[in-house]
């Protein structure tokens, strides 16, 4: 079969420039795109088409232009102008850039709209609205904060939390305010279009649709099914009218109504599409319907509501045919030196300085693939980590390669590969690039297509590590000094520059510039996967015996200590250290308690209330790894599993008690609300409850707490 991916990322909003967050979606995704690109079916490259497009309605694009005293229209194409800068400067290529304020997307979600309004799917209610009594308008869900009424996180939107990521009614909110003025919004009566998402069809469709293999991850499975509930009754109705003003898609038959910006934002992939398909000469509804496309969805872990649960029900019933098609990728927030992204607390990063300092996109591009996985997992930039990663394994292994062997062969045989090779030299090429007699690029291959980019980059750099561990071995540098070893010197370079093509093939998604400098350097076409086995377009590992190659040009620099220390803003203030007590260790001083103890038990605390305890978020959490810390005779490092669909990473000072080995699989107590902590050796992200003695010389020994069978990850003690 040929496939044919119509591939996507997150539109995003029209109102500002990119973070560094929306670099690592897109670069994941076009990592993968660049991957797929490089794949043949039955001889052809693969087809895929990769679109995008700015969400350019709401309530907030609105009032910003407003205050810049230009259109709407006006505004998000000054936006979509800067758009370039970024996406071309980390090497990220989309087939379409569009935007949803577009008539293929007014078009689009009009005609949805019709056919689930014809399914019985959408129905009109009267509902109290909040209305700024000093703007004297309605207020859209981004223009209302407040606290979310699931976690509790303050200053969240009114439709979706962006700690939790639940999605809720703006009335729902607890303490709103209006984003505008600030006041208290009042409540004020108006007829609003719903989708009825409560429809028994809809949770029976969604049940089974979200259960198809291969459509969704374990963890995003789970939590929609929560979201579903046993039968459907979770299930709410969805609000998808504003009133006027509004910047958006009129509601047909509906005057003074708008689609609310979630809406038609999705629409936008297919908008996009078409507009590409108009561009291209491609047959837009022939390629919606071929049994051969697959439609992926790149997101974060943020907007799965909206993509899991409304999404897929308008497709469904507005009978549209990529429904059976739909695939989601959801991935983790990105978080920088174990902290949310904040400018005031210097931590963030402008991906504009980024390239503005002259670091190179492919250090970037390298390091966030290396801790990719196909989990939905929250991922770190950590400064001192990214230097030591990219300098090792980037420059240290893989450039190193070219670095000693390719001006042998320039100043010694003209620049000509050795035209055949000896059975030894043969050895050590299978011995690279095989594993238990399995080509490792076809395990690479599976790594990548599965967006186990972390994995498949791991095992590149085993073939880098077999690569030098030849080079060491035979040492051209010495070879070189020796007129009888020339021939000798020949194959060593030879044969070491033919497994650095093959590991260049292999880096390509991830290193698109350096996979272009290098196939001209061996004067190869661009490089497809099948370069790593024979066939393809330029044959595979001993195609370029006997070819003469280019003047070989160094490829990348180390990374630079001070430039990463440039890179982050300076904090506004210095952040307030979190206080971490350690097992056994109170944090504070408490007023000795009125009754005597006995001799050997610490005193108690100072008396709380019981909405003081609850403050304590106390969880059961599964330990499914621990291990042993590097440099640290103290600490563990275990995974705990506390039923969030993620997986969090704590360090506990217990190594004198527990074997890693004997935690794995038990039950425990995770402190689940503490602020994460930055250690030396990583982040915490909360606290296992442990027991000691008062006075620890006399009787050493750090206790962890065990729940009695039935305790379940996730459930809340108290
Ligand atoms: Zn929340």
């Amino acid at each position: 079969m040929t496939r044919k991916l119509f591939v996507t990322t997150a539109l995003p909003y029209a109102n500002a420039g990119f973070h560094i967050g929306h670099m690592m979606e897109y670069i994941q995704a076009d990592i993968w795109v660049r991957f797929q690109r490089m794949q043949q079916d039955n001889g052809q490259p693969r087809q895929v088409h990769f679109v995008c497009a700015d969400d350019a309605h709401g309530t907030p694009i609105m009032i910003a232009a407003e205050k810049e005293g230009i259109t709407p229209q006006q505004f998000v194409a000054n936006i979509a102008a800067g758009r370039p800068q970024y996406l071309d400067g980390f090497q990220i290529k989309f087939d379409n850039w569009y935007s949803t304020d577009s008539p293929e997307n007014v078009e689009l979600s009009q005609s949805i709209y019709v056919k689930l309004r014809e399914a019985g799917l959408i129905v009109t209610k009267t509902v109290d609205r909040f209305f700024d009594p000093v703007k004297g308008m309605f207020l859209a869900d981004r223009n209302i904060k407040g606290e979310c009424p699931k976690c509790g996180a303050k200053d969240q939107y009114g439709d979706n939390c962006e700690v939790c990521g639940a999605a809720y009614q703006p009335t729902e909110l607890k303490n709103p305010y209006s984003a505008f003025s600030g006041s208290a919004p009042i409540m004020k009566p108006s007829e609003q279009y719903f989708f009825k998402l409560s429809d028994p069809r809809c949770f029976e469709f969604l049940k089974d649709w979200l259960n198809t293999p291969g459509r969704l991850q374990p963890e995003m499975v789970n939590k929609v099914s929560e979201w579903l509930g046993e039968a459907g009754e979770k299930l709410a109705d969805w609000d998808i009218s504003r009133d006027a003003p509004y910047f958006g898609i009129p509601i047909p038959d509906a005057p003074g109504k708008f689609f609310y910006v979630w809406l038609d934002a999705p629409v936008g992939y297919l908008a996009s599409l078409k507009n590409y398909c108009s561009k291209t000469g491609i047959d837009f509804e022939a390629l919606l319907r071929d049994p051969a496309t697959e439609q992926i969805h790149f997101i974060g872990k943020d907007i799965v509501s909206f993509h899991l649960l409304f999404w897929p029900a308008m497709l469904k019933f507005s009978q549209h045919p990529v429904i059976d098609k739909l695939k989601v990728n959801v991935h983790g927030h990105l978080t920088v030196n174990g902290e949310k992204m904040s400018k005031s607390r210097g931590t963030g990063i402008s991906p504009l300085r980024y390239l503005q300092l002259g670091m190179n996109p492919e250090w970037l591009r390298y390091y966030i693939a290396f801790k990719l996985n196909a989990r939905v997992e929250d991922l770190d930039f950590n400064g001192d980590d990214f230097i030591a990663r990219v300098n090792s394994d980037l420059i240290g292994k893989y450039v190193n390669i070219a670095s000693r062997c390719a001006g042998f062969i320039a100043k010694k045989f003209d620049g000509r590969l050795a035209a055949t090779l000896s059975p030894k030299a043969q050895e050590w090429l299978a011995r690279a690039l095989t594993k238990d007699g399995a080509p490792r690029a076809a395990q690479i291959a599976e790594h990548f297509e599965n967006r186990e980019y972390g994995k498949a980059l791991r095992e590149i750099m085993e073939i880098t590590d077999v690569t030098n561990q030849y080079v060491d071995e035979n040492k051209p540098w010495v070879l070189a000094k020796d007129a009888e070893q020339t021939a000798l010197l020949h194959e060593v370079c030879t044969t070491a520059l033919l497994l650095f093509r093959q590991i260049t093939v292999m880096l390509a998604p991830v290193l698109p510039n350096i996979g272009a400098r290098v196939a001209e350097f061996f004067n190869d076409a661009p490089y497809a996967w099948q370069d790593t086995q024979d066939g393809g377009v330029n044959g595979g590992v001993t195609a370029p015996l006997g070819r003469t190659v280019q003047a070989y040009n160094h490829l990348m620099g180390r990374i630079d200590a001070k430039m990463v220390a440039d890179l982050f803003d300076a904090p506004a203030a210095a952040p307030a250290a979190a206080p971490v007590a350690a097992p056994g260790k109170a944090a504070a001083t408490a007023p000795a308690p009125a009754v005597a103890l006995p001799a050997g038990i610490a005193p108690l605390e100072a008396e709380i209330k019981i909405d003081d305890f609850f403050k304590v978020d106390l969880r059961i959490a599964q330990i499914v790894n621990c291990e042993l810390v590097d440099g640290s005779d103290k600490l563990l490092r275990l995974t705990l599993d506390a039923g969030e669909g993620r997986l969090r990473n704590v360090f506990s000072g217990i190594k004198a008690n527990y074997d890693p080995a004997e935690l794995v699989g038990k039950l425990t107590v995770l402190v689940a609300n503490l602020a994460p902590r930055k250690m030396k050796f990583g982040v915490s992200e909360g606290m296992v409850l442990a027991a000691t003695a008062a006075d620890e010389k006399a009787e050493p020994g750090v206790y962890i707490l065990h729940p009695w069978p039935g305790a379940k990850p996730g459930m809340r003690i108290g």
